[in-house]
């Protein structure tokens, strides 16, 4: 078994700089922290870097394209809020150690017509991602609007591989579609209480701050978006941290929602060498369905939830390279979300752990999300200290999934 160490690198955990530490790694895995590297090694020394943990994307639609872009940029695993990469449909995937690894809810609980379905254009197939392989079995639309099927599909979800529940809360006010049907309370709740009866992880898409009531009311764990319709009120920040509900602001996405794409990020020649032209052409786009909003406002709200305590975990909700869902890029968001993180006013270690430690802990990932021993190594080594200077994070060295240094 080839054994790795990388020395006198400064370490961030996941949860805090350790300072310079070696770091060794074996079998897949990271087998020791801090002392001095065993003999047998093989020794990266890399002074003036930073090794940090893989980071988390916790929201995306994803394939096997967008994984290996996402690795590229040091993202190891990505989080699907809705798709098809359920437990039965990714053999493929979780074993290749060239693309970030996924886990995935399948489906969103949704009623017939209702969202994402305003946000393609007629004959368009959300379902099928280009590049998605027809494996498995084809996936459960849980379309409801009643209580009984809302409950009935969770279930049936679990059975096709989810890896946790997602409901849509959404009545299109924000996408420019007002009177899109969406479920109502009393179906909300009872796809959550039956979510919770079979012990899986529950989150909600809302993007108003009533969404956002209906989906804490009816119990959910996470939130999969931030409000965009106004300013937060003390009110809806305790609903929130009394729930003890995650967030995933997805800053990326509601900048985009108002116009504002992802050109200044495109321009990096850091990101720009790593990307295709599709998705340059994507990242400078955007959604544009929300001139009206306000960014100074999301980023308010971000502040306010991350001083009252409530756990903001980075998500993109990048999905296919189309001018049409703009503005991000699979891998390159991620990093462009903790800079938004810490213009909102957290500190650079804060928006770190926002994609790596706290995201593995509210979604049950024991396994990663952190440098310790046992865990998975997944790794990102990058030039500069990422925990005073968060730009520093694109100054990417090496990635590992999985023990793997990608393009060894
Ligand atoms: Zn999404």
């Amino acid at each position: 078994m080839s054994v790795t160490a990388i020395t006198g690198a400064r370490v961030f955990d996941g949860e805090s700089p350790l300072g310079v530490a070696t770091v060794v790694i074996a079998g897949g895995r990271v087998v020791q922290v801090g002392g001095e590297a065993p003999a047998d090694a093989r020794v990266l020394h890399a002074p003036g870097t930073t090794l940090l943990p893989g980071l988390i994307d916790a929201h995306v639609h994803t394939s096997r394209e967008s994984l290996a872009l996402a690795l590229r940029f040091g993202v190891t695993t990505e989080l699907e809020m809705q798709g098809t990469n359920t437990r039965g449909n990714r053999a493929h995937l979780s074993g290749d150690d060239s693309i970030a690894d996924v886990r995935s809810s399948g489906f969103g609980i949704t009623p017939p017509g209702g969202h994402p379905s305003e946000l393609f254009p007629e004959g368009f197939r959300p379902g099928q991602p280009p590049g998605a392989r027809p494996t498995g079995p084809p996936p459960l639309m849980p379309f409801s609007t009643t209580p009984e099927e809302a409950a009935a599909f969770v279930p049936r979800l679990i059975e096709h591989g989810s890896d946790y529940i997602k409901f849509m809360v959404d009545d299109g006010s924000v996408e420019g579609h007002p009177g899109l049907p969406m479920l109502d309370q009393a179906t909300l709740n009872a796809g959550v209480a039956a979510a919770r009866r079979h012990g899986m992880l529950t989150i909600a898409h809302t993007l108003t701050v009533d969404a956002t009531r209906m989906a804490i009311e009816a119990g959910i764990d996470g939130l999969a978006h931030l409000f965009m319709d106004g300013p937060h009120t003390e009110d809806i920040v305790a609903m929130i941290r009394d729930a003890g509900v995650f967030v995933v602001p997805c800053v990326v996405l509601n900048a985009s929602m108002m116009g504002i794409g992802g050109g200044e990020l495109a321009d990096d020649p850091r990101v720009a060498s790593r990307l295709d032209d599709a998705w340059d052409t994507a990242l400078r786009s955007s959604f544009g369905r929300y001139p009206q909003g306000v960014l100074g406002d999301v980023l308010a709200s971000v502040r306010a939830l991350s001083d009252a305590g409530v756990d903001l975990l980075a998500g993109t909700d990048a999905s296919l390279p189309l001018p049409f869902l703009g503005g991000l890029a699979h891998g390159a968001s991620v990093h462009h979300e903790m800079q938004y993180l810490v213009r909102a006013g957290l500190t650079p270690v804060q928006a770190l752990r926002a994609a790596t430690a706290t995201t593995a802990r509210r979604f049950g990932l024991a396994d990663r999300g952190r440098i310790a021993e046992g865990l998975r190594a997944d790794l990102l080594l990058v030039d500069g200290d990422p925990a005073t200077t968060i730009g520093d994070t694109l100054n990417i060295r090496a990635v590992w999934r999985n023990g793997v240094r990608l393009g060894s």
